[in-house]
């Protein structure tokens, strides 16, 4: 489907809530009629300057052919993707515009190529001191401990897991090796544990294998565990603002919840929950709008100052350990 104009995205995702209610699925909104629009929105030639240092908690970086066969999975199954930039353009396409930092992951869907994946973010981290490059593993895969040693060992700072393209749960017992892989590093997991933006073209369905309760049973038992969930933890967002508020252990990022695309309103109160404890994240290039469109969003909530300079960037510093900015 073509990009639409902006007020059409929001008139088709205004339709869908008011008649769905909020238990519908995301991308059902558009009947369920996949791909969702690409908005036609304007985007900012840079980082406003009043803003404090940015850094994006949540790019996503591939090698080349791996870019290209989820650009044309995503045409189908999930939104048009507006930058097709490989890992060296979005690396330069978000530092010339502003953004002081990127923490860049990637994901394995199949035994045998995290080692790959890890071999290309760890050798383009080395010549990008701008980017934090995570590992990622196939829970499960023959090896998988010894494939997170190696990446940690090549300067990777965390690891990358997704419940929906690899169908484990947070709770499936193949996961726990890398909890203790993390745990005993003290390097942090972003793991896509929400239910949220579920595509039925996913193997299994994200429903029922994630959910907040789960995520709880996690941090329970792994209290030394630093986990950040993405997309705020979509869409259980209550639930999520109550682990917040009880776990110490636990992060969130706001990768494309916070962009008024999806038919849910943008969860402000779980934004001021825990300001210690929000990233800023985008998935660039993956978006179906502007790069700064969610940048703008939460610059207009108002924050306050020490507030927005946390979500923009000091928690994520903070959480992958990424020494503070030089002034410009
Ligand atoms: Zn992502």
């Amino acid at each position: 489907m073509d990009a639409v104009p902006e007020d059409d995205g929001r008139a088709l995702a205004d339709a869908a809530l008011a008649c769905a209610g909020p238990a519908r699925r995301w991308l059902d909104a558009n009947g369920p009629k996949l791909p969702l629009p690409g908005l036609d929105d304007a985007e900012g030639e840079r980082v406003a300057p009043h803003l404090p240092p940015v850094v994006d908690a949540h790019v996503h970086l591939f090698p080349d052919a791996v870019f290209d066969a989820l650009w044309r999975w995503f045409g189908r199954y999930g939104w048009p993707i507006r930058y097709k930039l490989h890992a060296a353009q979005v690396v330069d396409f978000l530092l010339q515009r502003g953004v002081s930092h990127l923490v860049a992951l990637h994901y394995a869907h199949l035994p045998g190529m995290a080692r790959v994946l890890n071999e290309f973010m760890a050798d383009l981290c080395r010549s990008r001191p701008q980017v934090t490059g995570l590992a990622t593993v196939l829970p499960g895969e023959p090896g998988a401990r010894q494939v997170l040693e190696d990446a940690f060992a090549e300067g990777l700072k965390g690891v990358k897991l997704h419940c929906h393209v690899q169908c484990l749960g947070p709770d499936a017992p193949e996961m726990h090796e890398v909890y203790a892989a993390c745990s005993a590093a003290n390097l942090p997991l972003v793991m896509h544990a929400g239910r949220e933006p579920a595509s039925p073209a996913y193997r299994c369905d994200p429903y029922a294998l994630c959910s907040a309760d789960r995520v709880e049973r996690v941090l329970r038992d792994y209290p030394r565990l630093r986990l950040c969930v993405p997309h705020l933890g979509a869409d259980e967002f209550d639930a999520y603002q109550a682990l917040l508020e009880r776990f110490d252990n636990l992060w969130l990022d706001t990768t494309m919840a916070v962009a008024d695309y999806f038919p849910v309103p943008t969860p402000v109160g779980l934004l001021a929950a825990r300001p210690d404890r929000v990233l800023y994240g985008t998935d660039f290039p993956n978006l179906p709008y502007a790069w700064d469109r969610e940048l703008g969003k939460l610059a207009a909530l108002k924050l306050s100052e020490e507030s927005q300079a946390r979500l923009l960037g000091a928690n994520a510093r903070a959480l992958f350990g990424i020494a503070a900015p030089r002034p410009q």
